[in-house]
């Protein structure tokens, strides 16, 4: 199976992909953890990437797309993936395109975590103080929200004019919007 799991930040993504990953038998691949890793590593990737993710805007294109089209090429991604964070632009979705046909693959399907923004907003500070995440303060929290809005949001009407998308509302326990989206995806 080749998804991809949206929604905007604090809607419990990653969270879900971890199980959902490890329930169908796929790598969890999110452009997040790469990041961060990268910028632990000091690795010049990391360095470049933390000047946007400080801010809460997007890395570019150029450093992101890359480095997506390497992580798919290897063996582990061959029959599957669940993709966390990517694509998150609309350029990223033809970048996304191009990668898959290139294999002669496609993804199966879209699902879209649904929350609101006031439960977003307190799970992400209360995630701020329990990880001490960067990109968790206030103010860069509502700018990723905005960010997430103006650039992201949009992609959902693409995916479902191409019939792959579900959307799944992400409120409630984690065990239950695990089921509800195990139950969409007919597991
Ligand atoms: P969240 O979903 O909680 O906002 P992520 O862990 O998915 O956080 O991503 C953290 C940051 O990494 C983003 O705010 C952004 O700066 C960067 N990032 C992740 N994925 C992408 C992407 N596809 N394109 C550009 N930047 C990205």
């Amino acid at each position: 199976m080749r998804i991809l799991l949206m929604g905007p930040p604090g809607a419990g993504k990653g969270t879900q992909a971890v199980v959902l990953a490890e329930r169908l038998g796929v790598p969890h691949i999110s452009t997040g953890d790469i990041f961060r890793a990268n910028v632990a590593g000091g690795t010049p990737l990391g360095v470049e990437a933390k000047r946007y993710m400080d801010a809460g805007e997007y890395v570019p294109d150029s450093v992101t797309n890359n480095m997506v089209r390497d992580r798919l090429t290897h063996d582990d991604a061959r029959n599957g993936f669940l993709l966390d964070g990517y694509p998150r632009t609309l350029a990223q979705v033809g970048e996304l395109d191009s990668m898959l046909a290139d294999e002669g693959t496609a993804l199966d399907r879209v699902v879209e975590l649904t929350a609101d923004t006031d439960e977003v907003v307190a799970r992400l500070l209360n995630r701020a103080l329990e990880q001490g995440r960067a990109d968790d303060t206030e103010d860069v929290i509502r700018r990723r929200l905005e960010v997430y809005g103006e650039q992201t949001a949009p992609l959902t009407a693409v995916y479902a004019e191409r019939g792959l998308l579900t959307q799944v509302d992400g409120m409630g326990a984690v065990d239950e919007v695990t089921g509800r989206i195990l139950d969409e995806l007919g597991v």
